[in-house]
């Protein structure tokens, strides 16, 4: 049986002459009251609010790391000295340790340090992405919690974990499962569509890693993961189709006087899109048309409308449909 070793005062938060005591992860914490409630709102003042004077000798148990414990304390018993290095080189501290303030701090609704937590965290420019930009996938997560939880203190929090994850997806570092699995488990419907976007874009344009003795299993999604996949997949292939059904109606140019021969031309020899996003069939649009007008120079001036149209749909965005969830994960339940 393992047998518990008994508390430890902790080497820097103990204060001899503080008036309250925790005990976090068999480490004491002997802290003032005062520092604790100066947030009137925060979860300590109600706790001492509750607690009778004879409480004071047992130390009150928290359910924390020891370590997210003494990072609160190093937001609120900084040294002078130690403060001013803060603000002078807001870059020799370990973003984490903000991230960690703010954690906490938002737990116990302390919120002015909630709020100084995150200001100092962007006080250091780039520390965050940086920091997102090689973190693991548990600590990516950890964070897009924490970023959920912290929308008001934090608000741009949430936008750079997920841009900077879906990038890192997006260039092959990081797999989509897991992230997956965090947007469902956050509700986070937009950045669950761009990964399910960038899926589909591996389906149809990536190498060739899928057959039928393999499935789909390089992907290595959950099933209900491959479903929304290709249900959205399907989905988005379909309503594209059917935009994209003849018969298409080239515009027909001002000065064209005869547009026959160019809708003619376009239904003859312009192919369909296969999917949104497709940009592959406007390039074969154009070079079917290269290949036709110096052998025609009749046709030339009447096919301006098909050139002219080719060449507005190719300066167009290769734009992500704005509703791209809805496609993989069914109607958003929270929009009439
Ligand atoms: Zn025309």
């Amino acid at each position: 049986m393992a047998v518990m070793s008994p508390p430890v005062k902790d080497g820097q938060y103990y204060f001899e002459h503080g008036d309250c005591t925790f005990l976090v992860e068999q480490v004491l914490f002997k802290l003032p009251r005062f520092a604790l409630c100066q947030d009137a709102n925060s979860m300590f003042a109600d706790m001492f609010a509750v607690a009778k004077d004879d409480d004071d000798l047992a130390p009150i148990p928290l359910d924390d790391s020891a370590e997210d414990f003494r990072a609160l304390c190093w937001a609120m018993f900084a040294r002078p000295t130690e403060m001013y290095k803060m603000l002078a080189k807001p870059g020799d501290i370990d973003v984490q340790m903000y991230l960690r303030v703010l954690d906490i701090a938002h737990k116990y609704q302390l919120l002015e340090y909630e709020a100084w937590a995150w200001m100092m965290a962007r006080h250091a420019s780039d520390a965050v992405p940086a920091r997102l930009k090689i973190a693991a996938e548990d600590e990516l997560e950890h964070t897009l919690m924490l970023a959920v939880r912290c929308q008001d203190s934090a608000p741009e929090l949430l936008e750079l974990v997920e841009s900077t994850w879906l990038a890192r997806i997006i260039d092959g570092s990081l797999p989509h499962s897991r992230a997956l699995t965090a947007g469902e488990l956050y509700g986070r419907r937009k950045f669950q569509g761009e990964i399910y976007w960038n899926l589909r874009t591996r389906l149809t344009r990536g190498p060739q890693i899928a057959s039928p003795k393999l499935g789909f299993s390089a992907f290595n999604l959950t099933d209900t993961q491959l479903n929304r996949l290709l249900l959205g997949h399907a989905l988005l292939s379909h309503c594209m189709r059917t935009a994209a059904d003849r018969p298409y109606l080239v515009p027909r140019l001002s000065d064209c006087h005869d547009h026959k021969p160019c809708q003619t031309f376009w239904d003859k020899s312009i192919p369909y899109p296969t999917h949104i996003g497709d940009r592959n069939w406007i390039y074969g649009g154009q070079n079917a048309l290269e290949k036709t007008l110096p052998d025609s120079p009749f046709y030339r001036y009447e096919l301006e409308c098909v050139g002219s149209h080719l060449r507005s749909m190719a300066s167009e965005s290769n734009e992500i449909p704005d509703d791209l969830a809805s496609y993989f994960l069914g109607p958003d339940p929270s929009s009439p």
